[in-house]
């Protein structure tokens, strides 16, 4: 199931923090709340890193609270640059969703295994 964090399931927690954020500000303690709502085990040391990395391709932009001190939060919001890749990706997932789950077979005949 390493694969599957690491190939699928990252790409899907950055869905998440981008149509997260686009609703207001975000932190991370937020977002790991949001994605073990949904599901996910995740933890900060996953998540912290691709916060980080969004913000470094220039979809996310943050602020610390000057008077937070060591532990300040940390608020991440969307850029122009994430709202733009945010539309893109509302296409895609709309896209994906009805070919591989509308459009499905009912049966699970053709489905494998998947260990
Ligand atoms: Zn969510």
């Amino acid at each position: 199931m390493k694969a599957l964090r690491r190939e699928i399931l990252l790409a899907f927690w950055k869905v998440h923090v981008l149509h997260h954020a686009a609703e207001g500000p975000i932190h991370g303690q937020f977002m790991l709340d949001e994605l073990r709502r949904h599901g996910y085990d995740i933890s900060p040391g996953t998540l912290y890193p691709l916060l980080h990395r969004m913000e470094r391709m220039g979809w996310l932009w943050s602020t610390v609270d000057p008077y937070g001190g060591k532990r300040a939060r940390r608020d991440y919001r969307l850029t122009e640059e994430g709202i733009q890749v945010l539309k893109v990706v509302q296409e895609q997932v709309g896209e994906l969703y009805r070919e591989v789950v509308l459009e499905a077979p009912a049966g699970e005949e053709n489905v494998q295994s998947a260990e």
